[in-house]
């Protein structure tokens, strides 16, 4: 049987970047009070974020895109400890070239920073009427709000991606969204009603 400090713990000994707690928190009550009942998540990492979103409720369905092998194995792996396999579909591949059937109540955005426009516009037809798109780490664990602390030139560009993102989305016509501060800075993109 899954065990989710286990997760964590895997997670911080191989530093992998699994959602913060207050993150996680708000994304499990956002699926519980809009009840999302299937998600599409971009990037799994070792699962922990997919598992513990298909947890929250028993008749929720998760599809996760993962293009790192070791990563994917890992998943597949915790999902079925969890025996989730009927319930988190796991699919090997870059999320840029990975084509998506249907439409998802919550798509999460969760993996490389630099391509985060991209992935919100491929994505973005895959979303319900009224769904949401939300994505994590806005805030790069605080540098995108200050970006003079850094001085590797490759932070530098990544910082500027995200902030470009934020921007992409302030200035979005077609979505309407919500920066939260917790977490590592998450996002809600919601469509704007046409009326
Ligand atoms: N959602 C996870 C953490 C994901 S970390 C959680 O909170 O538990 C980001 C993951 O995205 C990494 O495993 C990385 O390999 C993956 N990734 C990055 N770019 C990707 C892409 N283009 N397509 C699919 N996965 C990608
Ligand atoms: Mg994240």
């Amino acid at each position: 049987m899954g065990c989710i400090t286990n997760l964590e713990i895997y997670a911080k000994e191989n530093k992998v970047p699994i959602i913060q707690k207050e993150g996680l928190n708000f994304l499990i009550k956002y699926i519980k009070e809009n009840n999302v009942k299937n998600i599409l998540e971009i990037g799994s990492a070792i699962g922990y974020s997919s598992i513990n979103m298909a947890l929250a409720s028993d008749d929720i369905q998760v599809t996760t895109i993962e293009k790192n092998e070791k990563m994917y194995n890992e998943t597949i792996k915790n999902v079925k400890d969890f025996n989730l396999e009927n319930r988190v579909n796991v699919i090997y591949g870059d999320a840029l070239d990975t084509t998506i059937q249907g439409k998802y109540d919550l798509i999460f955005i969760d993996a490389a920073k630099a391509q985060y426009i991209k992935f919100f516009e491929k994505y973005k037809q895959n979303l319900q009427t009224n769904g949401a798109i939300i994505t994590d780490n806005l805030n790069f664990h605080g540098l995108a709000n200050h970006p003079e602390e850094i001085h590797s030139k490759n932070l530098k560009a990544l910082v500027r991606k995200i902030n470009n993102y934020k921007d992409f989305l302030i200035k979005n016509k077609e979505f309407h969204t919500i920066f939260y501060e917790l977490g590592d800075g998450i996002a809600v993109s919601k469509y704007n009603k046409m009326d």
